[in-house]
């Protein structure tokens, strides 16, 4: 898409620290790391968002996150992993290509976990939004 940051990337318009590469995915590093070894994992086609891809494809984004962890396992050794997305500008995207978010995470390095996104339950109980599925 033309004017997208990620795949300017992924044309290599913008140079890149590649973690890991395959023929579905990049995952290179974050330019403004929240952990050591932040590293993004994106579709190398341009995608709005997870919902827009197929199961085939989702699969093949998973497959390239679970490798690049195992990367940056074996490369920094981080205790532990939270992994995941911000979907559209109301969970928080801001580069409009979906990219996954690894974030290594090392004991006492001071952070918190998903939990911390967000503290607004709304105004149904569990219950009540189970209602909705049916
Ligand atoms: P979002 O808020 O959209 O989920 O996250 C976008 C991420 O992309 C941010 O963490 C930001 O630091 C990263 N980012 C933005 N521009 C660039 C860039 O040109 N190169 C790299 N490596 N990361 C970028
Ligand atoms: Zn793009």
């Amino acid at each position: 898409m033309l004017d997208c940051i990620f795949c300017k990337i992924v044309n290599k318009e913008i140079p890149n620290y590649t973690v890991y590469e395959d023929d579905f995915v990049l995952a290179f590093l974050d330019i403004f790391p929240h952990a050591q070894g932040h590293t993004v994992v994106i579709p190398k086609k341009h995608y709005d968002n997870f919902l827009s891809l197929t199961n085939d494809e989702a699969k093949l984004l998973i497959t390239g996150v679970q490798n690049a962890m195992q990367k940056i396992q074996t490369t920094l050794n981080p205790d532990g992993f939270n992994v995941g997305w911000n979907e559209n500008p109301a969970g928080g995207q801001v580069v409009p290509h979906l990219h996954v978010h690894i974030f290594p995470r090392y004991q006492g390095d001071g952070g918190s976990s998903v939990h911390s996104i967000i503290k607004n339950s709304g105004n149904k109980t569990p219950k009540e939004v189970f209602e909705l599925f049916k």
